[in-house]
């Protein structure tokens, strides 16, 4: 085994149970994009299904170890690449794509935003991430965890929280429990294009103080008035809040604003 190195995140995943159990997601004739393959713990699995794997590694390093051992599967393609900076648009022949990966947890959410701007070239996506993010991106309304990020994410995509993964699952341990969580692309957002801008500033707005009632976080952006127009009591925190309100809070900023 090679020494796992903590600047590219590495933390390898050894529990066969949890490989089976990402593997188990997917089936042949389907083309995936892993993103970090290390050393190859789930990218094996991945190629059994019969699917085709292209994947992203970013460690020089890695690259001979993974080519070696793969090299008898036809359906394997291996690029030394930052996720970060990835063209994903040059794979859209390839599309529909499943995306999977256990993330490095720097990388994760801004890997995810970026993936966000490539949703009709992905079918879904199954991640492993940091506990704590993975519950953020699944939360809802009345959730403990559910945010702007929550908010955000419902708007393009359903999510869930598949597989929580304790840390003697991966070599090294990292400090944190991680899960894995599957986010699929609706059709369309819930949220119309056009309202895009009024939707993001009332979301911010809403959960820039977390204890504070609607009225007042909102104040200066739509008024307690229009507030109730819109449906909503005023007196509710934004943490109760679920997608359809905030769209209509953003309908009304919209068509109200000067
Ligand atoms: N999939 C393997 C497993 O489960 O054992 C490795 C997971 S490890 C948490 C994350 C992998 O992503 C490492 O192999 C690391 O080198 C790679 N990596 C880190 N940053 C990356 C980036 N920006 N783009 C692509 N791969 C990256």
């Amino acid at each position: 085994m090679v020494r796992a190195r903590k600047r590219f995140g590495q933390n390898f995943l050894v529990d066969e149970t949890v490989v089976q159990r990402i593997v188990s997601r997917f089936a042949g004739e389907q083309t995936l994009l892993e993103i970090g393959p290390g050393q190859g713990a789930l990218t094996a699995g991945l190629l059994d299904t019969g699917a085709s794997v292209i994947a992203i590694e970013l460690d020089r390093d890695l690259i001979p170890l993974l080519n070696n051992k793969f090299a008898h599967y036809k359906n394997f393609q291996l690029q030394q690449a930052d996720a970060l900076n990835f063209d994903f648009t040059a794979l859209s022949q390839l599309a529909p794509l499943r995306l999977v990966g256990n993330l490095p947890y720097n990388v994760a959410t801004p890997l995810i935003f970026r993936l966000l701007d490539h949703l009709p070239l992905i079918t879904d996506m199954h991640f492993m991430l940091q506990w704590e993010v993975a519950a953020r991106l699944t939360a809802r309304a009345g959730d403990n965890n559910y945010g702007q990020l929550s908010v955000v994410m419902h708007n393009l995509c359903n999510t869930t929280l598949l597989i929580e993964v304790p840390p003697q699952a991966f070599n090294p341990a990292p400090k944190v429990n991680s899960a894995v969580i599957q986010i699929s692309p609706r059709e369309m957002p819930i949220v119309p294009p056009e309202l895009t801008t009024d939707f993001l500033l009332i979301v911010k707005a809403a959960f820039a103080q977390r204890r504070k009632t609607l009225r007042n976080n909102l104040k200066g952006i739509i008024t307690e008035n229009a507030i109730i127009d819109a449906g909503i009591n005023p007196g509710l925190r934004a943490e109760v809040l679920d997608i359809n309100e905030f769209r209509a809070l953003a309908e009304y900023h919209n068509t109200h604003a000067d």
